[in-house]
C-alpha cells in the first residue's frame, strides 16, 4: 500500500488556509477519493512526494513539461536570467526572441501578445475578436476548457466537469446568454447555426484537438467546416492550443489538420513550466490590440524576463535538440507514446475490459467505453468508476496519471524505455483490478 501520511497531514493543514486545499481545483484528487500527493521535487520523468514516494510523471504540471522536469538547458538558462533581476516592467529583447520563435513556428501568427494564463489568452483572444468584429455572441463547444473566463466557463468539461458545475455560480446570465454552445464534432448543428446566427457571431473558439474531456479528436471536416462556416459570415476563428499547440505537432494542431485559424491562443509548454501564455493570429486584428488600437489589454508581469527564458530554452529543445540528432523532438515522442497505448490495448484485452484508447501526438488519455467517444456526452458515458480503480492501481504501482478521466495525459522527452516498460507492466496489473 502506498504510504501517503505526510501528505495527508499537509493536505489537512492547506485545507485550513485554502478553499479545498489546493490553488486549482483538479489538484484535490476529489474525484479519486484519495489524498493527494504533495510533491517536494520533480527530475526528468519523475516526481518525489515528501512521503518518499516516486512517480512516473504523465500530467507533467498539465502539459508544459514537454522535456521533462528541471531539464539542464532550462535551469542554467533561468538561473542565469536571475541574476539579472527577475522583472523590469519594460520592454526586453528576450520578448523579441519568444515572439520570433512561435512565429516562425506557427505561420498562422503573424503578431503575439504574451500574456500570463492560458485563460488571460482566451479571455483577451475573445475582446479583440468582439472589438475587431463589433459583435458580441461566440460560440464555443460542450466540453471544451478555455480558462475560467467568465463567458467561458459555459458546459467547459475539465475541472468543472470533474466537480459537476459545468455552469460556475457567479457567471451571470447577461454573460452566459452571448456564449452559444454546440456538442464538439457535431457538424451539422454548427452549420445549422451559422446558417441561422452567423452574421451576428464574432468568434467561434475550439479545441483543435480537444483535451479537456478526456483526449477527443476531431471528426474528418470538423475543423475544415469550422474554417469554411467562419469565413463565409466574417466571424474570427480561434484555436486555443493552449494544450496541444506544440504536442500534437510541433507546430501545432493547425499544421497536423492543415487548417489556418484567425487566431491562435497558447499557453503551458510555451513558458516551460513558468507562468507564459499568449494570443496571436492574423496581423490586421492583432493591430486593434492597444496601443497599437483600441482594445485594452495589459499585465505587470506580461513578458516576465524569467518566463520568457524558460519559454525560448523549451522551444528551441523541441525544435531542435541535437542530441536526439533530429529535429522533429514531436514525433519521437509519438511514437513513444504509442508504444505505452499498445501495451494499455494489450493489457486491457487480457483483462476483459473494454477500452477506448486516443492519443494524438504526445498527448493521450484511456477511456472505459465500449463505445466510440467523441464528445461530451459519449465522454461522459464512461465507467468512472472502473477509472477510479484503474487510476489508484496505477498510483499505488509509481504511476502518476491525471485523477480524473476528463483530463489528457501527457508523454515528455524525459520518459525513457524503462518507464515506458514499468508503465505496461502497471497496467496489466492495474487492469485485472478493473476487471475483477
Ligand atoms: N485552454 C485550454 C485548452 C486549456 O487546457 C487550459 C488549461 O488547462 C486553458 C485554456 C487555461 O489555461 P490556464 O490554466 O493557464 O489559465
Amino acid at each position: 500500500m502506498l504510504n501517503l501520511e505526510k501528505s495527508s497531514q499537509a493536505f489537512a493543514q492547506a485545507k485550513e488556509v485554502m478553499p479545498g486545499g489546493v490553488n486549482s481545483p483538479v489538484r484535490s484528487f476529489a474525484r479519486v477519493k484519495c489524498d493527494p500527493p504533495f510533491i517536494a521535487k520533480a527530475s526528468g520523468s519523475k516526481i518525489y512526494d515528501i512521503d518518499g514516494n516516486e512517480y512516473i510523471d504523465y500530467v507533467g504540471s498539465w502539459g508544459p513539461m514537454i522535456v521533462g522536469h528541471a531539464h539542464p538547458n532550462v535551469v542554467k538558462a533561468i538561473q542565469e536570467a536571475t541574476t539579472r533581476g527577475t522583472s523590469y516592467g519594460a520592454p526586453t529583447l528576450l520578448e523579441t526572441q519568444l515572439a520570433k520563435k512561435v512565429i516562425e513556428l506557427m505561420p498562422s501568427i503573424e503578431k503575439i501578445r504574451m500574456v500570463n494564463s492560458g485563460t488571460e489568452a482566451t479571455m483577451s483572444a475573445l475582446r479583440v475578436a468582439r472589438g475587431y468584429t463589433g459583435r458580441d455572441k461566440i460560440v464555443k463547444f460542450i466540453g471544451c476548457y478555455h480558462g475560467h473566463a467568465d463567458s467561458l466557463l459555459v458546459k467547459a468539461g475539465s475541472g468543472a466537469a470533474t466537480f459537476g458545475q459545468p455552469d460556475s455560480p457567479g457567471v451571470t446570465k447577461g454573460t452566459a446568454k452571448d456564449t452559444i454552445t454546440v456538442p464538439y464534432n457535431d457538424i451539422e448543428a454548427f452549420v445549422n447555426l451559422m446558417n441561422e446566427q452567423g452574421d451576428e457571431i464574432a468568434a467561434v473558439i475550439v479545441e483543435p484537438v480537444a483535451g479537456n474531456m478526456g483526449l477527443v479528436l476531431p471528426k474528418q471536416g470538423f475543423l475544415s467546416t469550422l474554417r469554411k462556416e467562419t469565413e463565409k459570415h466574417g466571424t474570427v476563428l480561434i484555436f486555443d492550443e493552449v494544450m496541444c499547440g506544440f504536442r500534437v505537432a510541433l507546430n501545432g494542431a493547425q499544421a497536423a489538420y492543415g487548417i489556418r485559424p484567425d487566431l491562435t491562443c497558447l499557453g503551458k509548454i510555451i513558458g516551460g513550466g513558468l507562468p507564459v501564455a499568449a494570443y496571436g493570429g492574423k496581423r490586421e486584428i492583432m493591430d486593434c490590440v492597444s496601443p497599437k488600437g483600441p482594445v485594452y489589454q495589459a499585465g505587470t508581469l506580461s513578458g516576465n524576463p524569467l518566463a520568457m527564458t524558460a519559454g525560448i530554452a523549451t522551444l528551441d529543445i523541441i525544435s531542435a535538440d541535437p542530441a536526439w540528432g533530429k529535429a522533429d523532438y514531436t514525433r519521437e515522442l509519438s511514437i513513444k507514446t504509442k508504444h505505452v497505448l499498445q501495451g494499455f490495448a494489450k493489457a486491457a484485452k487480457d483483462a476483459g475490459v473494454k477500452v477506448q484508447l486516443h492519443q494524438a501526438g504526445s498527448m493521450f488519455g484511456v477511456f472505459f467505453n465500449e463505445n466510440d467517444v467523441y464528445d461530451y456526452a459519449t465522454s461522459e458515458s464512461s465507467d468512472q468508476e472502473a477509472f477510479g480503480v484503474w487510476f489508484m492501481s496505477m498510483l499505488e504501482q509509481g504511476i502518476y496519471l491525471a485523477p480524473s478521466q476528463f483530463e489528457t495525459l501527457f508523454m515528455s522527452g524525459a520518459h525513457s524505455d524503462d518507464d515506458i516498460v514499468k508503465t505496461i507492466d502497471a497496467a496489466e496489473v492495474a487492469m485485472k483490478k478493473v476487471a475483477e
